[in-house]
């Protein structure tokens, strides 16, 4: 009967799996079992091409650095520049006129202190906190005689006025106290992160 030649494999004889891999030239036993989910797979494989999770450690950590290192980069611009980009924190070294002494005056606080109360006020559109005020005493002469400090955390919002004082204890004995000068040593922007 004159019909078509029908190849040697019928349509209906699927090859096995260790027997299309015997075809390939692979031996079947160059196989091993997926940590995710058992089932066998190549041994070569870096996907399991069952439950698509990444089988090769090495490789799988290779595609990891491939997000790490960018992140990592980020990362490092944010430590470095990020208060630039993000919190714009003002140094008051920059804006030394950003607090204004409005007024003081030298007062004695009781037997051997001294001290100076006033007024200051924030020019600047930067709350400020952590305000330092230095008084300078000098004798007669202009020699710097001694010197004190008061901080204060309380924030001077923008624009605002606020009253402060100096005070301390003289425990230098026979010193002429002849004038003195106040100023704001230093601040922090309040608005800092
Ligand atoms: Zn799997």
């Amino acid at each position: 009967m004159a019909g078509i030649p029908m190849p040697a494999n019928g349509a209906g004889d699927k090859l096995l799996p260790h027997e299309l891999m015997a075809e390939r030239g692979t031996h079947p036993m160059e196989t091993r079992t997926c940590p995710y989910c058992k089932q066998e797979i190549a041994l070569d494989s870096r996907k399991c091409p069952h439950c698509r999770e990444w089988v090769n450690r090495r490789y799988a950590a290779k595609r990891a650095l491939v997000w790490v290192v960018p992140l990592m980069v980020i990362w490092l611009g944010f430590m470095v520049f990020g208060d630039r980009i993000m919190f714009r924190e003002q140094k008051y070294w920059k804006h030394p006129d950003a607090i204004k002494i409005t007024s003081h005056t030298a007062g004695q606080n009781e037997e051997d202190g001294r001290c100076v109360i006033g007024t200051m006020k924030n020019m600047s559109e930067t709350p400020w906190d952590m305000i330092t005020i230095q008084v300078d005493y000098y004798d007669a002469t202009g020699r710097l005689v001694d010197t004190s400090t008061d901080c204060s955390s309380d924030t001077l919002p923008a624009g605002q006025e606020r009253s402060f004082k100096v005070a301390f204890e003289s425990k230098r004995r026979g010193v002429e106290y002849d004038h003195y000068r106040v100023f704001i040593a230093g601040a922090d922007d309040a608005s800092r992160f």
